[in-house]
């Protein structure tokens, strides 16, 4: 599979980077994990076709993460004409917190009919989800956002990815991104434990025990993006592609 990082940065733009997305392309298709404000536009600067996209995953419900859905879905029906179906997948909450986040945006636009089929699931923690050909695994990490908030665990074709979503530690990380392909985690400070989130000294504490096969730091802010080359690790940027 190949991922392309539309977006890698925090909520609030740091760095200049976009809020959270990744672009991921396999056997079947493309598919999104996380969609967050900025989505759209990264979309349209990195030239990815939103038509192509079958799936949408999301880890949890805050903007940064899943605040681009109204505008991709309102994208789809006025500009793209989408015909083909949409899957949303996340956490429990998510029809609700959708639908109220389009009628604030954009008023009266839950009432429209799309032109297409709009499939919006909610995901059981610990069991194992054929979202559009997706194994997708969710497991509830730790962050206050309204809703159970998930690291998500993929089985893509033959290859294994886990995005941490964010969070502070947790156990639950521990199998989430056990002996994967790619483990794409959030490292929001360098050493500075904060509730909610990881940072970089205490992720590094646990990766050994991980066994994840490559790892990729994600979600930084600016304390931690001033300090990242020096960690050795490979960084995701705006618009990067990797191969796995
Ligand atoms: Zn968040």
């Amino acid at each position: 599979m190949d991922i392309q990082f539309l977006g890698t940065g925090d909520a609030f733009g740091s760095g200049g980077r976009f809020n959270t997305c990744f672009h991921v392309r396999d056997s079947v298709g493309a598919f999104l994990v996380d969609c967050g404000a900025s989505s759209m536009i990264a979309i349209r600067k990195f030239g990815v076709d939103p038509n192509a996209i079958r799936a949408i995953l999301i880890t949890h419900l805050h903007g940064d993460h899943f605040g681009g859905l109204p505008f991709f879905i309102l994208d789809a029906q006025l500009f793209s004409r989408r015909t083909a179906p949409l899957v949303i997948a996340g956490p429990p909450g998510l029809r609700d917190r959708l639908a109220t986040a389009m009628e604030n945006f954009f008023p009266g636009s839950t009432k429209v009919q799309q032109r297409f089929v709009l499939d919006v699931h909610e995901l059981e923690p610990r069991r194992t989800h054929d979202v559009a050909g997706i194994a997708v695994t969710p497991f509830v990490v730790k962050h206050a956002c309204g809703a159970p908030p998930f690291a998500l665990r993929l089985g893509v074709d033959d290859k294994t990815l886990c995005y941490s979503g964010d969070t502070e530690w947790v156990d639950g990380l521990r199998e989430a991104a056990h002996g994967v392909d790619l483990f794409i985690a959030e490292t929001y400070f360098f050493d500075k434990p904060i509730k909610f989130h990881l940072d970089f000294a205490t992720l590094a504490r646990h990766l050994p025990d991980l066994g994840a096969k490559r790892v990729v730091l994600t979600h930084m802010s600016p304390d931690m993006l001033a300090r990242a080359a020096a960690t050795g690790f490979e960084i995701a940027d705006d618009g990067v592609v990797i191969s796995v």
